[in-house]
């Protein structure tokens, strides 16, 4: 089958390999339909992670069962699923207190398991023609009869639609509040779209990418560019000195310096400013544990120059990590199903599988225009 494998820093190739298969009775193997790039795979593009080279990267995965396992019993061939990025067992501790992101069998003694992901299991990725998929009946969201005429809309549940709705989570978010949102990328555009579908009386969209902020602003979120004032200030001034009641981290370690200027981590300080006191914050940016490839000399080891004593005398609560997309998976799809969720909507650009190796080195320079890349291997 035709994949895209990681071939070194900045080096992605598409390949002919073996095909994905049936390995173990609780498999399901899936044609894959539509697969994205995301943020997150960026950080192994970029060669920051263990990334062993040859591996299929692609965590955000939907597509048609073509063959089931002999212990499969609830999907079936022929059904269309949206694969979670996180891979769960659903028996352990874990997963049966909903956090599939941190699979105790999937991925033991770590961190939870994914597809195409360094330090997350063994698990090759779906961008690619063929994916297998662990505990198939566990993993599979079975979509319902519109699965192809919104296609676009449903391949999101596979990560950045429940991880954005889980930021607000994590950061203790209700109805009537006013968010704070760091990153106008994919996940923090997500964010935006779940304060809005949770009730937000206003969102505040950080970020210096202009084409990015005013995907923002079309959902009814203020943009705020944060290279030309200090993002902060700018929220505090719109909530009479106080700041937004929550903020939401959806940056990370960031690499990229094509503003001009070296991003230190300073998300954090920033939210910690911009959010009011006893505010929660919710970080999904991801800072690695180690980051060896990084510029920044703190962040080589894992570590954030972050004003702990700021944070501490405001009394804020911070919600850390991956999103257990299971949690939330089958409640959003009934929001796309009904109409009142529309996540294509930042989809920049729909390329055939052959085309990813560009796309990854446009979306890596945060290219003007290159917000949302989706796959698809079929054509
Ligand atoms: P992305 O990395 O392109 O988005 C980051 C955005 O932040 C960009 O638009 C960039 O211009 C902006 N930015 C950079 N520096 C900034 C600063 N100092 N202040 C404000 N904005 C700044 O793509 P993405 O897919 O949206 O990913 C965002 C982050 O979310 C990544 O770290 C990714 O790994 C992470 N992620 C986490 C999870 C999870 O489960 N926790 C899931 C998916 C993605
Ligand atoms: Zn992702």
């Amino acid at each position: 089958m035709k994949a895209l494998v990681y071939n070194g820093p900045c080096d992605v190739q598409i390949k002919n390999v073996p095909d994905a298969t049936i390995e173990k009775p609780t498999d399901v193997l899936v044609r894959i339909t539509t697969t994205n790039i995301c943020g997150s795979d960026l950080h192994m593009y970029e060669g920051r992670t263990s990334m062993e080279t040859g591996r299929i990267l692609g965590h955000e995965n939907m597509g048609e069962v073509i063959a089931v396992g002999k212990a499969v019993d609830r999907v079936k061939v022929g059904d269309m699923v949206c694969l979670p990025f996180n891979i769960g067992c659903g028996f352990c501790e874990s997963c049966e207190r909903g956090l599939t992101g941190f699979c105790l069998t999937c991925n033991p003694g770590s961190a939870g398991a994914a597809y195409g992901f360094a330090g997350m299991g063994p698990y090759s990725g779906g961008q690619a023609e063929l994916l297998r998929v662990p505990y198939g009946d566990f993993n599979c969201l079975v979509l319902p009869k519109d699965a192809q005429e919104k296609e676009n809309d449903y391949v999101m549940l596979s990560d950045i639609f429940p991880t954005g709705y889980h930021a607000t989570e994590l950061a203790q978010m209700k109805p009537g509040d006013s968010v704070a949102i760091y990153g106008a990328g994919p996940v923090g555009l997500m964010a935006a779209m779940s304060a809005f579908l949770k009730g937000a009386s206003r969102v505040f969209v950080v970020d210096p990418n202009k084409d990015r902020l005013a995907l923002a602003e079309k959902m009814g979120a203020i943009g705020i560019n944060d290279i030309e004032g200090d993002g902060a200030a700018q929220i505090k001034e719109l909530t009479d000195g106080q700041g937004a009641d929550c903020g939401c981290e959806c940056v990370g370690y960031q690499c990229c310096d094509k503003h001009g200027k070296e991003v230190p981590n300073l998300t954090m300080n920033n939210l910690v400013e911009a959010v009011k006191p006893t505010g929660g914050i919710g970080v999904v940016g991801v800072f690695l544990p180690e980051d060896p490839g990084a510029k920044d000399e703190l962040a080589k080891e894992g570590k954030l120059a972050f004003d702990y004593g700021k944070l501490w005398f405001k009394g804020q609560r911070i919600g850390n990590g991956q999103a257990n997309v299971k949690a939330y998976n089958r409640s959003l799809a009934k929001l796309i199903h009904a109409g009142r969720a529309k996540p294509s909507q930042i989809i920049s650009h729909e390329l055939s599988l052959d085309e990813a190796p560009h796309a990854y080195k446009k979306f890596d320079e945060r290219a003007d225009g290159w917000t949302k890349v989706i796959l698809k291997p079929g054509q």
